[in-house]
């Protein structure tokens, strides 16, 4: 079994459906609340362990109930949790008003996750021991370095979801083997719209670009080799939160497995088309066998 490193975050997110979002010193009647766990680095491990890999998630929750809850969700889905620390202080938390339209207005609180800034020397081992290292941009930038020079040192791949979006140093592209923004991002960190001219200009800092297109597939590009457009598979979509990450979880364990680039892409693609037939992010994520079963 192929063993995938994810450092990132975990956040428990508190979501509010109302039939309009309020307006500043409004007070409005929801219809609904529900807490779901997610963060990008969770949901991540969650589609790579669920896609066959042995996963391990490193990061931090807080001493608190959500922390509990955000770690059984983990392991539930089969991800050793053994290197995801309990701090003091409250888990991360995102404050979600999704209205009856679908538009959303989003607070993210870090809490435990801003204390991931660094790497502790039983970390290096389980990146060092692992096929590929998943980040994402919800933790402290330092915390990210720290990881992708450590995955270096120990020629392990490393997979970066630059998100949220943010301009990126050189020293963290330098030490990203492969890239994997959609294609919002892929503009904000080139400032070009046109996702194939964005991943040409980030071939000059990353050997591998995946730009992802939504309904559409992805494009990848790799230095010195022709374009490689994957069109995703056509399905009915009915909540595409957390498709992005399905697909880089699913990716890294096809990559991890040496599948050829296509067919690693075509399977990533196939993941992520079944997350987003189904309500919610983490809880949506396919098994292994649901993917052979529409890759095939
Ligand atoms: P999110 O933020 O919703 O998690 P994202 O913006 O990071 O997603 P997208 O480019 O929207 O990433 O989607 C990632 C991948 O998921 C796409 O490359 C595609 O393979 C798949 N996907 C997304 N939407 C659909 C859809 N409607 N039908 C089929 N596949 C989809």
């Amino acid at each position: 079994m192929t063993h995938i490193a994810v450092l990132g975050s975990t956040n428990m997110d508190l979501v509010a459906y109302v039939e309009k979002a309020p307006q500043r010193g409004e007070t409005v009647t929801g219809r609904e609340f529900r807490t779901i766990p997610g963060g990008k680095g969770a949901n991540q491990a969650m589609a790579a362990a669920r896609a066959g890999a042995t996963v391990s998630m490193i990061g931090a929750v807080g001493n608190d109930a959500f922390g509990t809850r955000l770690r059984d969700t983990l392991e539930h889905s089969g991800v050793d949790t053994d290197s995801l620390r309990t701090v003091e202080g409250p888990s991360g938390t995102a404050h979600i008003v999704v209205d009856d339209e679908g538009g959303n207005a989003i607070v993210v609180i870090p809490g435990a996750n801003g204390t991931v800034d660094h790497l502790t020397p039983g970390d290096e081992g389980v990146i060092a021991s692992a096929d590929a290292l998943l980040l994402q941009l919800e933790i402290p930038l330092d915390g990210v370095l720290a990881g992708a020079l450590a995955a270096r040192r120990h020629g392990v791949r490393t997979v970066l979801t630059p998100a949220p979006a943010r301009p990126l140093s050189a020293e963290l592209l330098a030490a990203t083997d492969l890239l994997v923004p959609n294609e919002h991002e892929a503009a904000t960190l080139t400032g070009r719209t046109d996702p194939r001219d964005a991943a040409l200009s980030l071939l000059d800092q990353v050997p591998e670009v995946v730009v992802t297109l939504g309904s559409v597939g992805c494009l990848y590009l790799q230095r010195d080799a022709e374009p490689l457009v994957v069109p995703a598979p056509r399905v009915t979509a009915v909540d595409s939160t957390g498709a992005g990450d399905t697909f880089a979880g699913a990716l890294a364990v096809a990559l991890s497995e040496e599948r050829p680039i296509r067919e690693a892409l075509t399977w990533a693609a196939a993941a992520a088309a079944i997350s987003v037939q189904r309500e919610g992010a983490s809880v949506s994520m396919p098994y292994r066998p649901e993917i052979e079963a529409l890759y095939t």
